[in-house]
């Protein structure tokens, strides 16, 4: 399906001019020729992007950008005729995605458009990264690192040490590993925890001769920068 643009934009014969781009590009454009017009229609949640002038009759483009950021965080393009410092900090302050200057190049401005969309519908990531000492776990990638080398380690290892690594400082019952690592329904070697553990020192401290997993005896495990 078409990617939906508003375009608020009293000038009749630059939003004619610049429907014809984007609909040639295959875009949707509906236009609004002032800001009490343009304001409604953004804030019908039909469009994928705003390209919004600054200077409108009824309701200036800097109001009617407030006034939809209150509601909807839809990506805005400012058009402005007026290249001043003064605008493009005071649109990109109210919550504006990009700016562009008038006169401007069509493909300047498809370039923004492109841009600002694939910004919207890129996944967030959150990296999530775990450190003790020079030991590095990162979530997302599936990686550990002690220094710069890399540690080959199985699921449950990876899964047993972020856990720990969650819980640096924190001494973490076996019970407790069982729960949150192997699951409540794990049915099994009780001693599971203590051999995974071993495996890790026998991949983390021993060839790096770091000691950072500690056994509290008779309580269980905890992470410590040495
Ligand atoms: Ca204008």
């Amino acid at each position: 399906m078409a990617e939906q643009i508003l375009l608020v934009e009293d000038e009749e014969k630059l939003a004619r001019m610049v429907e014809l781009e984007l609909h040639y590009e295959g875009y949707a454009v509906t236009k609004a020729f002032d800001g009490r017009s343009g304001l409604e229609k953004a804030l019908s949640g039909a469009f994928d992007l705003i390209l919004l002038d600054i200077m409108l009759p009824g309701l200036s483009g800097m109001e009617v950008l407030r006034r939809i950021r209150k509601e909807s965080q839809i990506p805005i393009i400012m058009l402005t005729a007026r290249d001043t410092v003064m605008d493009k900090v005071a649109g990109l302050n109210s919550g504006a995605d990009d700016y562009i200057t008038k006169p401007f190049a069509i493909e300047e401005l498809l370039a923004r458009i492109r841009a600002a969309l694939r910004k919207q519908n890129a996944p967030a990531v959150t990296e999530e990264i775990l450190t003790a000492g020079p030991l590095t776990l990162n979530v997302s990638r599936h990686q550990v690192l002690v220094g710069e080398s890399e540690v080959e380690l199985t699921r449950r290892e990876f899964d047993l040490l972020r856990y720990l690594l969650a819980n640096k400082g924190r001494v973490i019952s076996r019970e407790s590993l069982l729960d949150h690592v192997w699951g409540y329904d794990f049915v099994g070697e009780t001693n599971a925890v203590d051999v995974y553990i071993s495996f890790l020192r026998s991949k983390l401290d021993d060839p790096f001769h770091i000691k950072l997993i500690h056994t509290v005896r008779g309580v269980g495990y905890v992470i410590k920068e040495d």
